[in-house]
């Protein structure tokens, strides 16, 4: 069975195509911004100006009639950006006369990540722009056991950069400014119970800055006091559900540093570390047609009259009848 999958949350226009197996094609035209953050608007613009030719570009290495399930992220996400991939799933799918599956983004993270990697019945970590969650299974739901309080981890890292005077997106950038870093200076350590907040700790490193503090350190000092933040709430959740897999995904886990400081946590918990191939971790297409294809098969589909955007979709609303 083959499976056609949309992703267009945000910033990422890409998509998928993929068997049980395998990713088969995946194709990506991002929204960069010309300046400043991601602007839902330009980025909805963006999005339906090019979705016909990345549409072609993938039906010229795959056969249209080869595919069995079209599927679309539904949500969480922008909602002007989000209309335009549901838009085009819906008629994809009325032409080629095949089911539609509205699929949860965070879901799409986890079970690509569990199909890429190892990982049985992790803590998933999922780290990116605007989400930060600490997830695992229990029974038939995905459950969130922490999570931000306010902007996501990778927001955070994007306004402390832009701040900094670097283009969007800054998480690469402040990862390489950090490996240069060599003063820790003190920032407010934000955990409370399982959740934790970003944006006062960003407002205190672009203090930070402003008082003339070198850009290295206060790159090195985020990392450091943020990541160490998911890493104990992450434990956390390993100790109070008994599990022993961690599971990194989303664009932040791209970052070496957040993944060395999970992995010593592992090492000594005697827990198993996974995350995928970077292509996969960030926001991609193969991992909303893959998804898409596995709910498919345990009886899912949207029918075109609730195939309505769902910018606040969060993954608890998904019944996962599946291993
Ligand atoms: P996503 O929304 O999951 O696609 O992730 C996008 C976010 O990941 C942006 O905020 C980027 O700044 C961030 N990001 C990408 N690569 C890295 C990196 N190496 N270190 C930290 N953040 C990163
Ligand atoms: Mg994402």
């Amino acid at each position: 069975m083959i499976a056609l999958g949309i992703e267009g949350t945000a910033w990422s226009l890409s998509i998928g195509v993929v068997d049980e197996e395998d990713v088969i094609v995946l194709e990506n035209d991002p929204y960069i911004p010309k300046e400043g953050g991601i602007h839902p608007r330009e980025a909805s613009q963006h999005h339906s100006e090019r979705l016909p030719s990345l549409l072609s570009r993938v039906f010229e290495k795959v056969d249209k009639s080869s595919i069995d399930v079209v599927a679309f992220s539904q949500g969480p996400g922008m909602g002007p950006c989000l209309r335009v991939v549901a838009t085009a799933a819906r008629l994809l799918a009325v032409k080629l006369k095949k089911p539609l599956v509205g699929v949860n983004h965070c879901l799409a993270h986890v079970e690509v990540g569990r199909w890429k990697t190892e990982a049985k019945n992790p803590v998933s970590l999922y780290v990116s722009g605007g989400n930060s969650q600490v997830i695992a299974r229990r029974g038939n739901r995905y459950r969130v056991f922490g999570e931000t309080l306010d902007i996501g981890i990778g927001n955070a890292l994007d306004k402390l950069a832009r701040h900094m005077g670097l283009k969007h997106p800054g998480g690469p950038k402040i990862e390489e400014l950090a490996k240069k870093g060599k003063d820790y200076y003190l920032l407010p350590y934000v955990v409370k119970g399982m959740d934790f907040s970003f944006s006062g700790m960003v407002t205190a490193a672009q203090r930070l800055y402003d008082s003339g503090v070198a850009r290295e350190d206060v790159a090195f000092s985020f990392q450091e006091t943020a990541f160490a933040m998911l890493t104990e709430v992450t434990e956390r959740a390993l100790a109070y559900l008994d599990l022993d897999e961690v599971l990194l995904v989303g664009g932040v886990a791209a970052n070496k540093r957040l993944q060395e400081m999970l992995k010593i946590m592992c090492g000594d918990r005697g827990a198993k570390f996974y995350v995928p191939p970077r292509e996969l971790a960030g926001d991609n297409g193969a991992m909303i047609a893959y998804t898409g294809l596995l709910m498919y098969k345990h009886g899912y589909q949207t029918p075109i009259e609730k195939s309505y955007v769902r910018p606040d979709f969060r993954i608890e609303d998904v019944e996962v009848n599946w291993d």
